[in-house]
């Protein structure tokens, strides 16, 4: 298969699908396959599995959608909610370099009752996690200093809910998203999967309306099949990301493209945390160092210890 040298669980798989009886594009598809990166990003937190899951989600989540973007540069996805879990987060570069964290409220003394509250064969419900919010799905474009956001009410009931309510608003194009986490011996698996309908091209009426049926025809069936996909299939070890794809929609000729790979990888440095403390009060400084001035400053998303002295800070006045 073309895709047989990325590693299957570390990957960004772009495909597309046509009406079977000919090669015309009439939906293009994306499926992200996460779970090295999450089962290591999520150890690292130590978070409660159901938390986990939800993290799970939308590092696959935030993967799979940054792929249908044309950015160099970060693709971030944040919820925030006044619930147990403040902060969801997850964002990826053009290079497939993935992180993320969550922020959880002190009081998680409700954690035993989501959990039970929570279905065992379906995504995380994040409204009874999460409480109320919203979610912003931000392009940070580095090659044009170009910003773009969106922001959609967080209400559920999955994060993959949230995500096609975006496109709605945005792009307004029909688009149909899954995700799928849990964890078993091997650690984390998680993924997710969209489809996107591509907009059928002018002509003349009678062209137009035929490219139309087609196309809703497709539709249509794109999203049955979609809709008969498990999550035991998706989160099969064994099934590759290019595997799911050919049997999932063997009837609508799918084409796959190269993958890309997904890796845990962090992109703190010490210039990064001088350059954020640089920008603190000497008020804020002098409360974070010791006595000697030294501070020790780790990194939310990699969890890395750095220790620095506060004489060592540019434009440090003491
Ligand atoms: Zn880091």
């Amino acid at each position: 298969m073309l895709n047989d040298n990325v590693p299957a669980g570390s990957q960004i798989l772009p495909f597309y699908l046509a009406d079977g009886s000919s090669d015309v594009a009439l939906i293009r598809g994306r499926i992200a396959s996460v779970g090295p990166a999450a089962s290591t990003i999520i150890e690292r937190h130590a978070y409660p599995d159901l938390v986990g899951c939800l993290q799970a989600e939308s590092l696959a989540l935030a993967a799979c959608l940054s792929s249908t973007l044309k950015f160099d540069g970060v693709f971030t996805l944040q919820a925030k909610g006044d619930g147990l879990v403040r902060t969801l987060f997850a964002d990826i570069t053009e290079s497939g370099h993935l992180r993320g964290y969550c922020a959880l409220d002190e009081d998680d003394s409700q954690l035993a009752a989501m959990r039970l509250a929570q279905p065992h064969d379906e995504a995380v419900h994040i409204v009874p996690l999460m409480g109320g919010g919203y979610i912003a799905f931000t392009v940070d474009d580095h090659a044009t200093g170009g910003r773009y956001q969106g922001i959609v009410e967080l209400d559920g009931p999955h994060l993959s809910d949230a995500a096609m309510r975006w496109f709605e608003n945005s792009e307004q194009t029909d688009t149909m998203v899954l995700c799928a986490a849990d964890k078993d011996a091997s650690g984390w698996q998680a993924s997710a999967l969209m489809l996107q309908r591509i907009a059928t091209e002018g002509g003349d009426a009678e062209a137009a309306a035929g490219a139309k049926a087609t196309s809703d025809d497709a539709w249509h069936t794109a999203k049955t099949l979609l809709s008969s996909v498990t999550r035991g299939e998706l989160l099969d070890p064994a099934l590759t990301p290019e595997e799911i794809i050919f049997r999932l929609f063997n009837s609508m000729a799918p084409h796959v493209a190269p993958a890309r790979v997904v890796t845990d990888q962090c992109r703190c440095d010490v210039q990064k945390v001088e350059s954020m403390l640089s920008q603190l009060s000497v008020e804020d400084v002098n409360d974070l160092a010791d006595a000697d001035g030294t501070l020790l400053i780790t990194c939310e998303f990699c969890k890395t210890e750095r220790l620095l002295n506060k004489s060592d800070l540019p434009n440090w006045q003491s």
